[in-house]
């Protein structure tokens, strides 16, 4: 199989059973948006999903966010990994929105990832989702379910994932793709135990050609 065939028959499995895929943060609006994916950095959707009604009550909007103090907004985000420098990264990015893109979100990655506590693929989650921009969000999951399956060859970052996923996928189904692959690595093709018992993406997956090869 050729890479050409391997993306088409993963994206056409994929659009046949996942039509709908999103993500799994609960948010309404692209600065709650912002805030839960800040969050999400190294923790589960779970339990951002948990901690985000809290701080949206107290700060419903970026304006609110902007005068939170450190002791304020702490204890609101205490149960979350890395809540210190969370904390300090929320109050900064609010502040900076304020001050320098008048108190509205970005919606460029160049912009986005002069704010506190965001980078590329926070980014890239944010343009991607809330205007459905072709650009690839690329974490653990995708980076993990793209080497297995063959869409990336011999990819060492994320970035290169990304460039590697991007020369494939067409331009119109990218912010889509990234959902499908982050769903699929999270509950079928998981890090330790892929279940590929369950995988429909068998034909086209390198890894199971290769563990079935060897039995
Ligand atoms: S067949 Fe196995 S390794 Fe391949 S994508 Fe499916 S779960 Fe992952």
């Amino acid at each position: 199989m050729t890479k050409k065939e391997r993306f088409a028959f993963v994206i056409s499995y994929f659009e046949q059973h996942a039509p709908n895929a999103e993500t799994e943060l609960i948010y309404d609006n692209p600065y709650q948006l912002l805030v839960a994916v800040i969050l999400s950095a190294q923790c589960t959707d779970k339990r951002v999903n948990l901690t985000t009604p809290a701080i949206f009550e107290r700060y419903p909007d970026v304006e609110a966010l902007s005068h939170a103090t450190f002791e304020e907004l702490f204890p609101l985000i205490r149960s979350i990994s890395y809540p210190n420098n969370k904390t300090k990264h929320l109050i900064g990015m609010a502040q900076m929105v304020i001050d320098d893109f008048n108190g509205e979100i970005p919606a460029t990655v160049p912009e986005l990832i002069k704010l506190p506590g965001v980078g590329r693929k926070t980014a890239n989650v944010i343009t991607s989702v809330v205007h459905q921009q072709p650009n690839m969000a690329v974490d653990t999951h995708v980076f993990r379910v793209s080497a297995r399956i063959g869409l990336t060859t011999n990819a060492k970052t994320p970035l290169q994932t990304e460039l590697q996923l991007l020369k494939y996928i067409p331009k119109e189904k990218v912010y889509i793709a990234h959902h499908w692959l982050i769903l699929h690595g999270r509950y079928i093709c998981i890090a330790r135990n892929p279940k590929c018992g369950e995988c429909g993406l068998r034909p086209a997956c390198k890894y199971y050609q290769q563990i079935t090869k060897a039995q």
